[in-house]
């Protein structure tokens, strides 16, 4: 079996911790720097262990995603930090059901009983927040720069070690399903922005909070053109759904596989996210003026 502890560095101690099943949501990966740890969805077990290898001092949250604070727990005797806008989410887990949008819906239910029985994130406290441009140093005057990212969600953040050519880029997860955009605080213009900004870092390393370790920097780039190109093309299957003459709202378009290709797993869930998300191409497409309200809906211009 293939360790999931992986050291990235010779000479400095970084390391790719993978989570369990390859780090598929409701997993993440995460990343161990010096005495820190950026988040903690990897699988209780595995979280053990490290607690048992590393001398951790400090916990440092990427974004508030559940998959990214899970079992946070383990680790309840480190201060805990984030960005000031994921702080009010992380310490009140229960806001997920506003920013998922599944309030008094059918996924309510369900999504509660993960939240309490599975991620197990409930009465949390943040010791301390970081801002843009903070730096933290780490073993041997190690700088890391964390950068505030967001689009995929409020408070995104990541972590780049410029003297390696290193960073942890969170939920700019380079994965084939493409970005994902579907809490009420995403934002498709900031996303393709954050994306922008890494692509400027001269990389040559990469651990991304689903897809795992991506080296090379003609790579790296690759990869994050593709991902952004992954907006262009689900705009375009919406646009070719609209027409000029009969108006659509985003619920008109579920189940069209625009976002996702399956919808048997926590079948209500996903038709919330997924409305979500073409509904920030709506809000795209309106501020573009290619689309415009007519009547209950929206058509093309
Ligand atoms: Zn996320």
């Amino acid at each position: 079996m293939i360790d999931y502890i992986i050291p990235l560095f010779e000479d400095a101690n970084i390391y790719f911790i993978q989570g369990q099943n390859g780090g598929r949501v409701p997993y993440s990966n995460c990343v161990v720097m010096g005495d820190y740890i950026i988040d903690t969805g990897i699988s209780p077990v595995r979280l053990k262990r490290l607690k048992k290898k590393f001398v951790l001092k400090n916990l440092c949250f990427s974004h508030w995603h559940d998959d990214h604070i899970r079992d946070c727990k383990n680790f309840v005797h480190l201060p805990f930090y984030c960005h000031p806008e994921a702080r009010p989410i992380i310490e009140d887990i229960d806001k997920l059901l506003d920013l998922y949008n599944i309030r008094n819906s059918p996924a309510e239910k369900p999504f509660k009983l993960f939240l309490s029985q599975i991620i197990d994130a409930y009465g949390v406290k943040i010791a301390g927040t970081f801002e843009h441009n903070e730096v933290i140093t780490i073993d041997n005057g190690l700088e890391v720069h964390i950068l505030y990212t967001p689009g995929h969600s409020k408070g995104h953040c990541i972590f780049h070690i410029p003297e390696l050519k290193f960073a942890f880029i969170g939920d700019i997860d380079l994965s084939k399903f493409g970005p994902w955009y579907g809490g009420i605080d995403s934002d498709i213009i900031k996303f393709m922005v954050s994306i922008d900004t890494i692509s400027k870092l001269n990389l040559e390393t990469v651990v991304t909070g689903h897809r795992g370790l991506v080296k090379g920097k003609d790579v790296i780039q690759q990869e994050l053109e593709k991902y952004k190109a992954i907006f262009k093309r689900r705009e375009r299957m919406i646009m070719d759904l609209l027409s000029p003459e009969e108006p659509r709202n985003p619920k008109d378009l579920l189940e069209k596989n625009i976002i996702y290709k399956r919808y048997e797993f926590l079948k209500p869930f996903l038709l919330a996210m997924e409305q979500t998300m073409i509904q920030k191409h709506f809000d795209k497409l309106i501020a573009e003026h290619k689309i415009a309200q007519e009547d209950e809906g929206f058509v093309l211009v």
